[in-house]
């Protein structure tokens, strides 16, 4: 039987998932990301070019984390958000590896690491960048159930 998941019943509580449940949700590359902090490598994921209205949601749990009208061009190799659809999406971490100070996001219902957020955007509101690794979100077009889009990613 597949694990039960938290992106397709909202009653799964995420955080009670083994390594191994989402090993078997995960393709790869999204459970490399999110559950092991992997960074894809810049201009190589989805989402740099951009999908159109919508949402992004969280590709491990399904929670949404930005809006299309957040997402803005760096031209950093990553999808880049000046802002998150609620500050309760995201939890911040101090990051010490890679002998750099970075702030790290994780999605706040799953815990998935999402990338970093870096005070470098000074032509947009918030003045951040929150550079997030496209494998990391799904995006889901405005009026489709969000359910329904994850369970076709899932396959
Ligand atoms: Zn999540």
């Amino acid at each position: 039987m597949p694990p039960l998941d938290p992106a397709l019943d909202p009653d799964v509580d995420p955080r009670a998932l083994s390594d191994a449940d989402w090993r078997a949700i995960l393709d790869p590359m999204e459970y490399q990301v999110l559950r092991q902090s992997g960074t894809e490598r810049a201009g190589t994921g989805r989402y740099l070019q951009d999908p159109g209205p919508g949402a992004f949601h969280c590709a491990g749990c399904g929670q949404r984390l930005y809006g299309a009208e957040h997402k803005f061009h760096s031209g950093c190799g990553w999808p880049s958000f000046f802002d998150s659809v609620a500050p309760g999406a995201l939890t911040l971490h101090r990051d010490r590896s890679l002998f750099m100070v970075r702030t790290e996001m994780r999605c706040s219902r799953c815990d998935g690491h999402l990338g970093h957020i870096f005070d470098d955007a000074p032509h947009m509101p918030t003045g951040q960048r929150h550079c997030v690794n496209g494998t990391a979100i799904l995006h889901v077009p405005a009026g489709q159930d969000p359910v329904a889009v994850f369970a076709a990613h899932r396959g």
